[in-house]
């Protein structure tokens, strides 16, 4: 047959557009309830238990049809739903990340300057700096007290939380900055966020913050620490073992007027995290094992124990082997892997007609055409690329096919422009077949990413079609 796509809403009959609707609104309050790591695997590991998960130590024997996850940390889950056969005939596995760029505090974030109190900051993964000034902003993380206790922030999201605040220059005196390139217009360094401008009542005395010694506090950041004690009882030296991050304070929204896009922070990569997620916990007795491994770190490589370098994937998967066959070996492991296929689900780049000289001729992605499959990512010669073999490609586009799931062949973007890669190039070195797809976003990597809410729907039935295939 010729290729040929077609756009999703022209077709679509009252009841699907009921179920993209429904279930864009249920993906949009997950994102606006979880806008870090943290928070995304806290609430997928609640998820995963209210539809009969269980933690992989808890389960003695895996039968067919047995739902269990391995969390690592907070960063990582492994879920699987077992299958018919043996898992050493390998399972069917979606990869996906959490992790978003965003902006975190530094490990000593509070200072201040002429009576105005910034948290400094360090930025990760892949952000247009200029892009974030004058934007409200939550701040979201964990600080872990030296006695190992822990406290939750979450400020922002709520109507009646204050927010966070990077300023910008005014364009009365931006002259020069204006010249600059886009890269250096806003530096780094720059990226402090407002956080309090109210002096200490005990130090209206007439003492400059020149004049205070090293370990003396000034005035505002004193005020700032005493209302932090008061609030959330931690210390300034509490702020070193934490992991807080300022993200984008607004929700997810409809964008445009026919109900169509959903804008939102982090779709990269949440969207296939929590498709993925959504098509684990709809199958049922599935003939091979269905997994999905979440994890965190890939905006920066894939980096850290709870990056898909790490070693948590291998180590889960030989527990659940420990507990299906009673005469685990390591190849018996490294068996499992070779068997394995997978589906690295990651966000692509959609075409844009403001941006048009960037799409790859012939083979850029649409939106509302469906889930991408992209035989490899990379940049230049396909480097870096984990390339899927013409075997696993048409085995994916048979299940597509056979389930009507709407989808585009593509890659990311022109030859020789510019590249990208995402978590595949780990999941094939276990010598796992893999393939990378998911939905188009527009604006990737900015505060708010756009979907089309029938992409999202369509990589959940590409995802459930794989699972259960
Ligand atoms: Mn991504
Ligand atoms: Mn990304």
């Amino acid at each position: 047959m010729n290729y040929k796509t077609e756009n999703i809403w022209k077709t679509v009959d009252a009841k699907t557009e009921d179920q993209i609707q429904r279930f864009s609104g249920q993906y949009a309050s997950f994102m606006d309830k979880n806008r870090t790591e943290r928070e995304f695997i806290r609430s997928t590991v609640e998820f995963l238990e209210k539809k009969g998960f269980k933690e992989l130590s808890e389960v003695e024997t895996l039968d067919s049809g047995s739902k269990l996850y391995a969390l690592n940390r907070e960063g990582a889950v492994l879920a699987a739903v077992t299958g018919k056969k043996k898992l050493n005939q390998g399972i069917n596995l979606i990869g996906a990340h959490v992790d978003a760029p965003r902006i975190d505090l530094k490990p000593r974030p509070l200072f201040e300057e002429k009576e105005l109190a910034f948290f400094t900051t360090h930025y990760y993964g892949g952000i247009r700096k200029y892009q974030w000034v004058t934007l409200p902003l939550a701040l979201h993380g964990v600080v872990v007290k030296q006695d190992g206790s822990r406290v939750n922030i979450a400020v922002g999201m709520n109507p009646e939380d204050p927010v966070f605040y990077i300023t910008d220059l005014l364009p009365h005196f931006a002259g020069k900055q204006r010249e600059k390139k886009l890269k250096e217009a806003i530096k780094a360094e720059q990226l402090n966020v407002l956080v309090g401008s109210r002096p200490a009542a005990e130090d209206k005395s007439q003492r400059k913050n020149s004049e205070l010694g090293d370990n003396e506090l000034t005035p505002v950041k004193k005020a700032l620490l005493k209302l932090i004690k008061a609030r959330y009882d931690l210390e300034e030296e509490d702020l070193i073992s934490a992991e807080l991050q300022l993200v984008p304070a607004q929700k997810s929204r409809d964008v445009g007027l026919d109900g169509t896009l959903l804008g939102s922070y982090a779709h990269d990569d949440r969207v296939c995290s929590y498709t993925a997620l959504r098509a684990l916990t709809a199958v049922e007795k599935p003939e091979k094992t269905a997994a999905i491994i979440l994890v965190d770190r890939e905006e920066v490589g894939s980096m850290g124990s709870t990056g898909m370098q790490s070693r948590f994937f291998e180590n889960a998967l030989a527990r659940m082997l420990t507990r299906s066959s009673p005469d685990y070996s390591d190849l018996l492991l490294r068996e499992t892997l070779e068997n394995s296929t997978a589906l690295s689900g990651d966000v692509t780049a959609g075409f844009d007609p403001d941006f048009a000289e960037i799409a790859s001729r012939n083979n850029t992605s649409l939106l509302n055409h469906g889930i991408n499959m992209t035989p490899y990512t990379g940049a230049r010669g396909k480097g870096g690329a984990s390339e899927a073999s013409a075997e696993f490609r048409s085995r994916i586009r048979r299940i597509w096919n056979e389930n009507q799931v709407a989808w585009q062949a593509t890659e990311m973007g022109e030859v020789d422009k510019g590249g990208g890669g995402t978590i595949a190039k780990f999941l094939a070195n276990y010598n796992i077949s893999v393939l990378d797809c998911g939905p188009a976003v527009l604006s990737m990597h900015s505060p708010f990413e756009l979907a089309s809410k029938a992409d999202i729907y369509h990589t959940w039935l590409a995802f459930k079609s794989y699972l259960e295939s």
